[in-house]
């Protein structure tokens, strides 16, 4: 079978879950938990953070990240599209009382500085408080660009905005653009990654800022029954993908560029070209639910028009995909 659903279908392999089952573990309700002290020590070093949190999922190192930054009747600025606003419950407003201002995504996946500029609320007891601005890295397998962050921070500081990089796909944002991460995460006060997508761990997420606010997010995550004890056993799973499983991610990307150019190639037109581990196929130029049911004959799953390569997906897999996809169009 292959997968390319997305990136959170990966399974740990052998090496990874040999380094959980001998993880050093102790309670980190305590602080005690050598194994998640470590992966949090890492996590703040690989960002250029003071410090790092281990969270249940990106979902919730995005709560914590919000709860932290706003409080009741302020408000955080985000994409329409973005996860934290439209894949998250709408947690921010159900927990925090924080108003979300979303605004769309332009076709780099930024937010548009001069829209961003005039949802920006004035000092007026009429309005919430604008506090935040939210940003996604890679949004839609789209990496953002240096220069747009930069512009971003300097709008953000003339209004004394706060930053959060929801960093799901951090890693490959920065592998992409042949940067460390920690150059687009000194770009925002807090940051959150998955450890359970591209990395490849069955569990878990990292928000990472200063000392003092994630030793308020910390309160956050134990109010909101994150607080875990014996969690090494998952934080040697992230300690194992930070040293083992970033910079292999050039690989996912070569293989999403082949599979990309492979399509095109037989007439399966992309909606945009591919930056990092995602073929975004353009649903008017074809039926992409005839594909998603062909395939599946093929034991290949998609499930619509994003195509995702990660760790499960091996270089020879895509040939597979490729020879599927040409059946497929010679059978039409
Ligand atoms: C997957 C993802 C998250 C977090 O998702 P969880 O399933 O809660 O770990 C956050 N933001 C983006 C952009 C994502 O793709």
């Amino acid at each position: 079978m292959i997968d390319l659903r997305s990136d959170t279908v990966t399974r740990p392999g052998e090496a990874m879950k040999a380094a959980m089952i001998t993880a050093e573990t102790g309670d980190d309700v305590y602080g005690e938990d050598p194994s998640v002290n470590r992966l949090e020590a890492m996590a703040a070093e690989v960002t250029g953070k003071e410090a790092g949190l281990l969270v249940s999922s990106g979902t919730q190192g995005n709560l914590l990240g919000l709860l932290t930054h706003c409080q009741r009747g302020d408000e955080y600025i985000a994409g329409q599209e973005a996860h934290t606003y439209r894949f998250e419950a709408g947690g921010g407003a159900v927990l925090g009382g924080i108003q979300p201002q979303p605004l769309a995504f332009n076709a780099r996946g930024e937010l548009d500085l001069e829209q961003l500029r005039r949802v920006i609320k004035p000092d007026d007891f009429h309005f919430a408080i604008s506090r935040l601005v939210c940003l996604e890295d890679t949004q839609g397998g789209k990496p953002l660009a240096l220069s747009y962050l930069d512009d971003y921070v300097a709008l953000t500081r003339e209004f004394g905005l706060s930053r959060h990089l929801d960093g799901a796909r951090l890693f490959n944002a920065a592998v992409a653009q042949q940067i460390a991460a920690s150059e687009i995460c000194k770009r925002f006060d807090s940051v959150s990654f998955c450890l359970s997508k591209g990395l490849g761990c069955p569990i878990g997420s990292m928000l990472v800022g200063t000392s003092e606010f994630i030793a308020r997010a910390r309160r956050w995550r134990k109010m909101l029954g994150g607080g875990m004890r014996q969690a090494g056993m998952f934080a040697a799973a992230g300690i194992y993908a930070l040293q083992h499983n970033v910079a292999r991610l050039a690989e996912d990307h070569a293989n999403a560029a082949r599979l990309g150019a492979g399509l095109a190639d037989m007439g399966i037109a992309l909606a945009e070209p591919v930056q990092t581990n995602m073929v975004m196929l353009d649903p008017r130029a074809s039926d992409v639910r005839a594909l998603r049911d062909f395939l599946a004959t093929r034991n290949i799953i998609i499930s619509g028009p994003r195509l995702v390569t990660h760790l499960d997906v091996a270089a020879a897999d895509i040939d597979v995909v490729l020879s599927a996809c040409a059946d497929y169009g010679a059978a039409r």
